[in-house]
């Protein structure tokens, strides 16, 4: 066997689509000492990381909390608890993450219906209208606030607006919107919603908060059926993460990460929610205005072009992986491919939490000079 010592990573700037460059007093917060995973302190930080993850989605609901896995778990979370065999699912999709909607729908013994908008577009209102009307039996709306495959934002607020009027729960894909772009849990009435800790928290990944409302919590304590995965019932993860009442045991919570996820929330609460919108969309309009100068196009509409993750059409008779592998190695800088359809067409630069700073932004536009030349 080969002689194995420390693994010492390089420090990178990752500007891709997540994870993102973590914040050191996240990592610092990461390192202390473990606590056992029912200790009192440890408790009363699993409260204040509620309150916290309250402010972050803006709402009062009581069933908020960060799971313990990625956010595809906090999407499978969403699905598994709300959808029964049965059950019509009404999914729109515009990218990646909507064609894993459809996965857990199905996976849930549900149906999926979906609206289907072409990649770099919206979600096309109209078209989740018609189809709400043409099936009354529609029981929730799904779709991805921050389309992170295709740079798009989708129109949270009036997508809700239509699962209400319609009469279904709304499930929202906020993994990459939570801490770059406005988002209103409360206000815009969203029903189950899910995000991840590696996107604009900038914390480490591994992370999913989730929320659910009174509507969305009263379907799934009515369920006729039990949740088919026993890690992700809410009904039992609540007798773990619920307020006041005598904690149980329901599995180990990764204690540090937690401390890494409270950290990260202390820290979007000190900049404020809004000061933390607002610096994305200056470091957009930053990187936007260096990128144009280098003839390099941006694919998405500014209209609804997220700030966190910019898609750069890549020129003609530039080889993607080489310029990718470039820059990592040259430049210890991270940028991300295309995905799906958009593999080796276009890059994605992201400007997400602590990674979104005009150091950055410098920095990647100096290192895409030297490579593209
Ligand atoms: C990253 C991402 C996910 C998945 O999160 P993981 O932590 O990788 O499991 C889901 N949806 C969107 C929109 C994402 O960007």
């Amino acid at each position: 066997m080969q002689s194995l010592s420390t693994f010492i990573p390089p420090e990178r700037t990752l500007m891709g689509p997540g994870p993102s460059d973590v914040n050191p007093r996240i990592l610092n917060a990461m390192a202390r000492p473990t606590l056992g995973h029912l200790d009192p302190l440890f408790i009363e930080l699993m409260d204040q990381t509620k309150q916290l993850l309250q402010y972050a989605f803006k709402t009062e609901n009581a069933l908020t909390m960060p799971i313990s896995a990625p956010g595809s778990a906090g999407m499978e979370a969403c699905f598994v608890n709300l959808v029964e065999p049965g059950d019509k699912v009404l999914v729109c999709i515009n990218g990646v993450f909507g064609m894993r909607m459809v996965e857990n729908v199905e996976r849930c013994g549900g149906v999926a219906i979906t609206v289907n908008n072409t990649w770099g577009e919206q979600t096309d209102l109209n078209a989740v209208e018609d189809a709400l009307k043409a099936d009354p039996a529609i029981k929730v709306l799904a779709f991805v606030h921050a389309e992170t495959s295709t740079g798009v934002r989708n129109e949270a607020q009036a997508l809700c607006a239509l699962a209400k009027q319609y009469d279904c729960l709304s499930i929202v894909d906020a993994v990459t919107s939570l801490g770059g772009i406005e988002l209103d849990v409360d206000g815009w009435e969203i029903d189950a919603i899910y995000s991840g800790s590696q996107k604009c928290l900038s914390c480490v990944p591994g992370i999913s908060p989730v929320s659910f409302s009174e509507r969305a919590v009263n379907v799934i304590q009515n369920r006729k059926t039990k949740v088919q995965s026993w890690f992700l019932d809410m009904n039992l993860i609540v007798g773990y993460w619920g307020q006041g009442a005598k904690r149980a045991y329901h599995h180990t919570a990764p204690v540090n990460s937690m401390y890494a996820m409270y950290e990260a929330l202390l820290i979007l609460r000190e900049e404020g929610l809004e000061n933390a919108w607002k610096r994305h969309a200056d470091g957009h309009e930053k990187l936007a205005a260096g990128l144009h100068d280098l003839g390099l196009e941006l694919t998405v509409d500014s209209n609804y072009r997220l700030p966190q993750l910019n898609v750069v059409k890549i020129p003609e008779g530039i080889d993607d992986a080489s310029v990718r592998k470039q820059l990592l190695e040259d430049f210890n800088l991270e940028i991300g491919a295309g995905l799906g359809e958009h593999a080796g067409k276009v890059w994605r630069i992201g400007l997400m939490g602590y990674a979104c700073k005009p150091r950055n932004i410098d920095h990647c536009l100096a290192a895409l000079r030297a490579v593209l030349k």
